[in-house]
């Protein structure tokens, strides 16, 4: 490929304030005026979301990015194309991660290593520690035993999820934190730091209150509902999600900025539809422990109203597996945290529901 050919796929004007990264049909594209938001779309792995999105603030000759895609041979490249295209000094840039997702940190070092500031709240850092390291995978795997998943099937899903977090520690990547209440300042706009926990424990969004946008993460998304796997027993993550979501309604949210898609219609309907989601599939699963007392958690997967091909359950893929089993266990947590639900160990250690009465 000579140069000018190398230089044609990308740049190219895809209408008013909207330039190509590449001749794959990835653009960089101006999303809000007060503040100045970029939308930069790129490649997504391995799950059914399209695409994943970087955000970027412009203020006073500073930059603020908001998540940073999924690291591969092609996005670090198009993110790179996209901050060259809008003349971004990266010595000037803060980059924001609002959780440790691969798919939202994957290019922090990318951007670090060009002079960027790396900032996570201390939420997520706490996350990294938790999640990005082998003993999760261990526990993961113990946890859906403890749920009635077989051996194999619970090594199968744990494996083929557990590395999708980052440790910024761990890969030596510099970086600053912040705490729930913090400020970031772009040039004259100051984003103040929100925890959003249920997608992750430490998820955190960015506000800025006088133009009402929100950069969201995967805190609430228009595409799908945004998946809630467990944490550690004990914990209640649907339960967080669902007040993360409510005071996502009440915030007055204008202009939303999320890791996947874009706004379509309010953020307060959405949140509430998303809550109702919820509601009802834990209503479901309340009604299958009723019928089949003594169930196992993995027993119930299938009776809370997921449209899954269980029918074909050993060709479905791993990935998808998990995210049934994973967020079916979150539902059974919620259950147990709200009391609804009594959670009995049987002799072999496995987890057996009853309603409580
Ligand atoms: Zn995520
Ligand atoms: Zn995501």
């Amino acid at each position: 490929m000579d140069e000018a050919s190398r230089g044609a796929d990308w740049g190219q004007s895809c209408g008013d304030n909207c330039f190509t990264l590449d001749g794959d049909g990835f653009t960089c594209s101006r999303v809000l005026d007060e503040p100045e938001v970029w939308r930069v779309e790129l490649l997504m792995h391995d799950t059914f979301l399209p695409s994943v999105n970087a955000f970027v603030v412009r203020d006073g000759g500073e930059t603020l990015v908001v998540d940073a895609g999924t690291s591969d041979d092609f996005n670090d490249t198009r993110l790179m194309r996209a901050l060259l295209g809008l003349g971004v000094d990266p010595e000037r840039t803060t980059l924001f991660c609002t959780h440790a997702h691969m798919d939202h940190a994957g290019l922090a070092r990318e951007l670090s290593e060009a002079g960027a500031r790396v900032v996570i709240s201390e939420g997520v850092l706490g996350d990294m520690r938790l999640l990005a390291v082998p003993a999760w995978r261990d526990e993961m795997v113990a946890r859906m035993r403890a749920e009635g998943v077989g051996e194999a099937e619970s090594v199968e899903l744990a494996d083929v999820i557990w590395d999708h977090a980052v440790n910024f520690e761990a890969e030596k990547i510099a970086f600053a934190t912040v705490s729930s209440g913090d400020v970031l300042r772009c040039g004259r706009w100051e984003l103040g730091v929100v925890p959003t926990p249920g997608h992750t424990p430490g998820h955190c969004a960015l506000w800025e209150p006088h133009s009402r946008t929100a950069f969201l993460g995967d805190a609430v998304l228009f595409l799908c509902s945004t998946c809630i796997g467990f944490w550690r027993e004990g914990e209640d993550p649907i339960g967080k999600q669902i007040a993360t979501l409510s005071n996502l309604a009440e915030m007055g949210v204008e202009h939303a900025f999320m890791g996947h898609g874009l706004q379509e219609g309010g953020v307060s309907e959405r949140c509430s539809a998303n809550i109702a989601h919820h509601e009802r599939r834990s209503a479901r699963a309340l009604a299958a422990i009723r019928e089949t007392p003594g169930s196992t958690g993995y027993e119930l997967v299938p009776a809370m109203g997921w449209h899954a091909p269980f029918d074909r359950w050993a060709e479905t893929p791993a990935l998808t597996r998990w995210f049934l089993v994973s967020e079916s266990i979150a539902h059974l947590d919620h259950l147990v945290a709200t009391g609804a639900v009594r959670r009995e160990p049987d002799a072999a250690g496995v987890h057996r529901y009853f309603a409580a009465e």
